[in-house]
Order: structure tokens, then sequence, then C-alpha cells
């Protein structure tokens, strides 16, 4: 789910003339005068106030919520580099019942010709604690609205229309027990969210809207703290879990070297490493002038695989094959900079950076062909 960093990266830069930044306005609100819808607007305007995107401590968020998550407003996270970016934020509606509310919130703005720009519409909710609001994650209420089967170290929650596969969460709390032991790491329990489309998971999440909603329905999957969501990939989406397990442990490692593990071990919006490879060889065959010495600067192939996966994870099986995972966990601490990947590339399978294009091109002949 990195399609759509640039899009919002260039809404953020064409916000960047806004002085007004976070400005919390009204729509219609039904029982405005009321106290309680007040101070619930007060908390919610308080909040926004706050600089949510650095997620300290919060006397305006629930308290369970911020003990058990570093990152307790999950949908923070869930823009680049923030939720809390900027955009103006523009309130729907609020809707009560039995003293819990539902805060609907539009992120947008206009440009300079008056054209709107929508972000998101998310919902929060909020619910006194100790005699005062706090804000709650939508999540945190739609989720018992969902079926839930525990499989060892995974909380499965799933739409009722969903009928279970036991054996593939068997098989991915396997596959859980296999990495964590292979990367010396202890197992963590994950809550693994799952549906036929990825828009139930992000309805579940509190989004009615995002940025870069709509088109052909496509496998799609997100790791976020422990929380995995994968729309139509079922139970078995390892390459999420890979994230969600892994990736804290080896904090000092380039993107590429996480998304090719990933996708080496557990594949790609529901496809394995070896249809990437061949989607790319084919490709790379009709396109001789692209030049895999500077393989960092491709980004996505098509709207299907991306360079990251496919090359990432070529490069990984690599270093596998050679040194196994005493190899592997040295690859995983060899650095974030783009020199970094270079030249552990260079350390561990002895290609230089020269001689990339031609190695790679003739490692993907080879991988395709068995
Ligand atoms: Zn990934």
């Amino acid at each position: 789910m990195k399609l759509l960093k640039f899009k919002i990266f260039l809404l953020a830069f064409a916000l960047s003339h806004i002085t007004n930044a976070q400005k919390v306005t009204y729509n219609y609100i039904a029982d405005s005068t009321n106290l309680e819808t007040k101070k619930v607007m007060e908390l919610f305007e308080v909040y926004l106030a706050s600089k949510p995107e650095n997620q300290q401590k919060s006397p305006f968020w629930n308290l369970q919520e911020q003990k058990e998550h570093k990152k307790y407003d999950f949908l923070e996270s869930e823009f680049q580099p923030s939720l809390y970016m900027g955009f103006p934020v523009h309130v729907l509606g609020i809707k009560s019942k039995n003293g819990v509310y539902q805060i609907k919130a539009q992120f947008g703005a206009c440009n300079e010709n008056g054209k709107p720009y929508v972000l998101a519409v998310c919902n929060y909710f909020a619910k006194k604690e100790n005699g005062s609001y706090k804000l709650y994650n939508a999540l945190t209420f739609n989720k018992k609205k969902w079926l839930r089967t525990n499989v060892g170290f995974i909380d499965f929650y799933y739409p009722k229309y969903h009928k279970f596969n036991n054996g593939e969460a068997e098989k991915l709390n396997n596959f859980i027990k296999n990495i964590c032991n292979d990367f010396g790491v202890t197992p963590k329990p994950i809550e693994y969210y799952l549906a036929d489309d990825y828009d139930e998971i992000q309805s579940l999440k509190g989004f009615d809207y995002y940025i870069g909603m709509g088109g052909e329905t496509k496998p799609s999957g997100k790791a976020s703290g422990d929380k995995v969501y994968c729309g139509g990939l079922g139970e078995y989406y390892p390459h999420e879990v890979f994230h969600a397990e892994i990736d804290d442990h080896y904090p000092n490692k380039h993107y590429w070297v996480s998304e090719g593990m990933a996708t080496f071990l557990g594949g790609s919006r529901g496809k394995d490493l070896h249809w990437h490879l061949k989607r790319t060889y084919e490709h790379l065959q009709k396109h001789p002038e692209i030049n895999l010495n500077d393989l960092l600067d491709l980004v996505n192939l098509d709207e299907y695989t991306s360079y990251h996966y496919a090359l990432g994870g070529l490069i990984a099986k690599q270093i596998y094959e050679k040194g196994d995972w005493a190899m592997i966990k040295k690859f995983m601490n060899s650095g974030k900079l783009d020199i970094d990947y270079y030249n552990a590339i260079e350390k561990y399978l002895g290609i230089k950076r020269g001689n990339l294009n031609q190695y790679l091109r003739e490692q993907l002949k080879t991988e395709v062909q068995k």
C-alpha cells in the first residue's frame, strides 16, 4: 500500500500555501446547541490543535488505547507524512447513541481556483472516561460487529459472510513461529483483519473516503503496529505479517531490504515472488534501455508489481541461498541509505554496482526458466 504516497505528497505540496492549518469548521450539526454535543466538538478541536501527528501522551484520547499502543490514533499514520499534515478539517456530522458520539470529519481544502481536494472522510468516537469525554478509534467500536477467531498468535477479525478457513489460519500461525525462530525474535500477538474488499477494512477503521479510493478491486494489504489489514487475500498473507513481526526488530535496513524480504518470504499482492519475477523479466526484455545499475531510482513497474518487490525479492533470495539466515540477519542490519543497499549487494553477493544491470538481467532469466 505504498502507491498513494506520491499523489498525497503532491497534495501536501499544493497545500503548503495554506496558512491556517488544521482549522476546524462545521457543516450542519444537529443538536449543536446541546451541551454534551458542544463538549464533544470542543474535545475534537483541542485534539486537532494538540499536534496529534506527534502521537505524544494526550489528555484528549482514552487511556486504554494509549496504554496498549504507542501510536494510539490508528488513522494518524494512514497518510504520509501524517493524516494531520495540515489539511483544514470540516466536521460533517456528530451522531450520538447511549452516550457514545460518532464524529464524521472531512480532511480537505480548496485550491486556488476553488476546486476542492478531499484527502479523507474519517470517523472518530467519543465517550466519557472518568466524567469527561475522550476520543476513541472507530476500529475499537466497529470491530465488535465482526466475527473473531483466535489461532495461536493471531486474532482474526472478519465479516459475517466470510467462511473462516482454519487450515490457512494455522499455516499463518506456523509462518509466524518459523520466521520468528529464524530471526531470533519473540513472536508477538497480532490482530489480522480480512475481508473480500479492502474498502470494507477501510470502513471498519473509520474511513468513509480516502484519496485513491476506487478503480478495479485488487488484493491489497497493509501492516501497522500490531495490526495487519488484508483485502482479497484470505487468512494467509505472510507478506504483511513479516512486516508486523520482524521489521521493528531490524530498524537499520533499507526500504528495499524490508520489501524484498517480505516478498521473498510472503509474495506480494497475493502473488508469489516467481510471478513478480516473470512479469519484471518480460517488461525488462521489452525495455533494454532501463538501467538496473540505478535500480533504486525505479519505482512501480505497473499497477500489479513494483521493482522493490520483484528485484528486492530476487536479491533477498540470492543472499539467503548464499549465506542462509546468518547472512540474511546481517543484510537486515546493513543500513538505511541507498549507498548502504548497493554496498550490501557488493558485500554479500560480490556484485559491484556497475555490473548490476547485466547481473540482475541474467539472474532474472535463470529464475523465470526454473
Ligand atoms: Zn511490504
